[in-house]
């Protein structure tokens, strides 16, 4: 929970819709910033690992994106927050659709919110926005790590090592101290990647147990640790998890176990990572019935499944769930063809694709690179492609062989 209670004499956060007046010379653009600037304090704020030790000033994101808000209230006529914890209340109560700023249509799904307000945490659109803001620690340890495993597996030549590994980062989202220090033990060759799982599996807040209980709680769908909610409740941080419905309590993790304590991957990994990953799983079983050859993670990680259907196509396909088809769109492009493809996929699921009506035409409208050969489709519908066949190959590989990014990760 972000460390930032609220404070005697506080107003209470407005919740009417706020009509915004005619604000000249405010852009799009201006909206898009500052929202990252606000989701980027809010990720920076959610990282203090124990709220007991949060001290002033707060760090510079944070501070900005206070001066930030206040100057466009003032602009917008509106009732600035007139400290960090009015902002955050700020934050949990209000949709980003009601801020008291305007924001492109379609960057976010309609009521939806930067922080949760059952557990004052970020969302997953939250997150989204502060990826293009300034990288918190946990962004830039992340990407790092998971660069660092690809190459050192790579150097090692050692391919059935690096699925292990993402194999471990969806599967295990949470280890004990203990089977984190024994984990390269256990004849994976997971010995080779113990800097980079140290550094992606940290110590779990203390912000993840309620109040008043020592006790850490897993989520039976996901396994990642279930936030305490401010009704005394346990809820799942993953919007895939909770429409499932009820929370479903998975294993507990006691401090007395005397097992070097209760250790989380970070946030960006099991968002990007470990949740996609789960999907992976479940598409590349779905489509291995259907008799087509799946490889997960294929060369290092380059793209999510390779799959080789019966009729001879091939497909490279990932599963992207994002909230915002305009925040995804900006990192559109099709994956290097290592192993090559004849067409690319990314893979919405149904939820993304029911929440925001307009979650396609987003997707279309902002694209900034070479989108067109690469096809967004729901989770399902490449299921019933896969069903039929297609025999007519549309080629989808890099004219230039130019090496770009890794995909998959963020
Ligand atoms: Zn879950």
């Amino acid at each position: 929970m972000i460390p930032a209670p609220r404070q005697p004499g506080d107003p209470t956060p407005r919740t009417a819709p706020f009509e915004h007046p005619a604000a000249p010379g405010w852009s799009d653009r201006q909206g898009v910033l500052l929202l990252r600037g606000i989701a980027t304090a809010l990720v920076h704020l959610g990282e203090v690992p124990n709220p007991g030790t949060f001290t002033l000033p707060y760090p510079a994101p944070v501070q900005q994106a206070l001066d930030g808000v206040v100057l466009t209230c003032l602009l917008m006529r509106a009732q600035p927050p007139e400290s960090v914890p009015q902002l955050v209340e700020w934050c949990a109560n209000l949709p980003i659709d009601n801020l008291a700023f305007p924001v492109p249509v379609g960057l976010a799904p309609p009521g939806s919110f930067l922080l949760d307000p059952t557990t004052r945490q970020p969302t997953q659109i939250c997150h989204e926005l502060a990826l293009g803001g300034i990288d918190p620690t946990a962004q830039q340890v992340g990407r790092q790590a998971m660069a660092d495993a690809a190459e050192i597996c790579r150097d090692d030549d050692s391919p059935d090592t690096y699925l292990a590994f993402r194999e471990l980062l969806v599967n295990r989202p949470v280890l004990t101290g203990r089977e984190l220090a024994t984990l390269p033990n256990e004849g994976t060759g997971l010995d080779l990647l113990t800097a980079p799982l140290r550094a992606l599996y940290i110590p779990a807040a203390a912000s993840y147990r309620a109040p008043d209980t020592t006790v850490y709680t897993a989520c039976g769908h996901c396994r990642a640790l279930l936030h305490p909610t401010v009704d005394r409740g346990l809820v799942c941080e993953r919007d895939a998890c909770r429409v499932l419905g009820e929370v479903e309590r998975g294993r507990e993790y006691r401090p007395d176990d005397n097992d070097g304590g209760t250790h989380q991957l970070v946030r960006p990994i099991r968002q990007w990572v470990s949740g996609p990953g789960i999907m992976e799983q479940g598409l590349a079983a779905r489509l291995r019935k259907l008799g087509a050859v799946v490889q997960l993670w294929p060369s290092y990680g380059t793209y999510g499944l390779h799959v080789l259907l019966p009729g001879g196509q091939s497909w490279a396909v990932e599963v992207k769930d994002w909230s915002s088809a305009t925040l995804l769109a900006g990192s559109a492009r099709p994956p290097i063809p290592d192993p090559p493809y004849d067409r690319c996929f990314w893979a919405v699921p149904r939820v993304r694709l029911q929440a925001d009506a307009r979650y396609r035409r987003s997707f279309r409208e902002h694209g900034t690179g070479p989108t067109s050969r690469l096809e967004l489709v729901g989770i399902e519908e490449l299921v019933r492609a896969a069903r039929r066949e297609p025999t007519a190959a549309s080629d989808c590989r890099s004219p230039s062989g130019r090496p770009l990014p890794p995909e998959g990760l963020f």
